[in-house]
Formats: structure tokens, sequence, C-alpha cells
């Protein structure tokens, strides 16, 4: 099905509940452009990681600022994977910015205002044709407070933790349970307490609780949404 206007679609939530699967999945459906903003700030994560910026597990926030500007951050499309990949400075490091050690000091970074803005002001850039689907963590409250259509995903904690810890095995990394809850709960907590921009559910968002849901079923409900909302009848 058509949709009768070309939209916006914020996709927010606690961490590891599938949001970028979601995103992805509909963007393929609606033959929209997918942004994993996420990526963005595990980019700049794994920047100070290998800048030497994080020092006795803290963030080193002048010494990152100043690098700012050295720090470039695009998507290409890889044609043998079929999926879209982050580059950073020239790299490759899709692998790389999904590791825990990525994960642990990703919130850190991401309180930091003057990275928010470098990275929410090319995140409005690729939004300026509309089609898209973007996902993170201020889509629909900062990013684009005028989406048309905005969900706030969730599940529990303990269901997020597993279907993170059983991704994390299956790449081979070495991790305990325990360590891949307490991430995601240290995440959120940091996330929705951050100052600037933190997670909230925007008044005007949808929100979906997929812990009893698959992805098939998640995507079933934001699209039956969309066609409701948009759809060409
Ligand atoms: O979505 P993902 O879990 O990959 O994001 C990694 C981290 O980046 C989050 O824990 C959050 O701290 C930060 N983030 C953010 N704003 C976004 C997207 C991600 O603060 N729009």
């Amino acid at each position: 099905m058509n949709l009768k206007k070309e939209i916006i679609i914020a996709i927010d939530g606690h961490a590891s509940c599938g949001k970028s699967t979601l995103a992805k999945k509909i963007a393929q459906e609606l033959k929209y452009s997918y942004i994993d903003t996420g990526a963005m700030y595990r980019a700049v994560t794994l920047y100070a990681i290998n800048s030497g910026y994080i020092k006795n597990g803290e963030v080193d926030k002048n010494l990152l600022v100043a690098d700012l500007d050295k720090i470039d951050i695009d998507f290409v499309y890889d044609n043998q994977l079929s999926k879209s990949v982050t580059i950073l400075n020239g790299k490759n490091v899709e692998q790389e910015i999904r590791t825990m050690q990525v994960s642990d000091f990703a919130s850190q970074v991401a309180v930091i205002s003057e990275i928010r803005r470098k990275l929410v002001a090319m995140q409005q850039k690729m939004g300026e044709k509309k089609k898209i689907a973007m996902d993170g963590r201020d889509i629909g409250t900062v990013v684009f407070p005028d989406a048309d259509f905005k969900i706030f995903l969730t599940a529990s904690p303990n269901i997020r933790a597993q279907r993170r810890y059983k991704e994390l095995i299956d790449k081979n990394e070495k991790v305990e349970f325990s360590d891949v809850l307490e991430n995601v709960l240290s995440r959120d907590k940091i996330d929705s307490t951050r100052e600037d921009s933190p997670l909230k559910l925007a008044d005007d968002a949808v929100l979906i609780d997929n812990s009893n849901l698959n992805i098939q079923e998640t995507l079933a409900v934001a699209l039956a949404i969309i066609y409701e909302r948009f759809g060409d009848k």
C-alpha cells in the first residue's frame, strides 16, 4: 500500500528493545531510508576509545570535544551485506561499534551537549527530504519534534538483556548475562536522567511494549497504525 504523503517516522525507546531492527524493517516496507542514530553516538565513542580519551572509566570531555571537527561519520550501503554500514573517518566500523566496550561508554559520550548538537544537525539534514525512519532516544522529542509518526518502544529489562546477550554470544563475544543486564539498565538510567535531550515519551508517541512480541509481530503493529493513519485508501 502507498502512503498518501511522504512522512518522517521517529522511533525512540529503551536500550536493546529492537528499535533499529524495527526502523530498518519499516523502511524496507515503505522503501524509505533508515538511519540508526545510536550508531553515530557509538562511532564517536569508538573514536574516544581509540584516541585514549577514556581513562579510569571516565570520558575526557574536553579532549573529545576539541576533536569534534576531526570526527567524520557516514553510512554507506554494503552490497554484499545488503545493509548500510557505519563509516568512521573512512573506515568501516560496523562490527567494532557493537561491542560491549563501546556500549559501556556510549551513554557517557551521549550526555555531552557539543556532541549532541553536531549529531542532531547531521540527523536533521538527513531527514530534510522526509521518507525516512530514524531510531534513537531523542528523535521524536528533539531531532524531529514534528515527525508525522512517533513510536516509543520498550520491553522488560530482563527480556531486552536476554535478546542482547544472545546477539553478542552469536557473534562470539565473551560476555556474562549479568553484565549485559547491568549495561542495559545503566544506559536506560543515564539516557533518561541526563539534562540534555533525555529519553522520554513524547506526548504524541504511540507506546509499544514488545516484551511478548517478536520482531514480525512488532512490525505488524507499527505498520497497521502507519497504514491506518497515512494509507492511501
Ligand atoms: O541505540 P543504541 O543503543 O545503539 O545507542 C547507543 C547509545 O547512544 C545509547 O545508549 C544512548 O546513550 C545514545 N543515543 C542517544 N541518542 C540517540 C541515539 C543513541 O543518546 N538519538
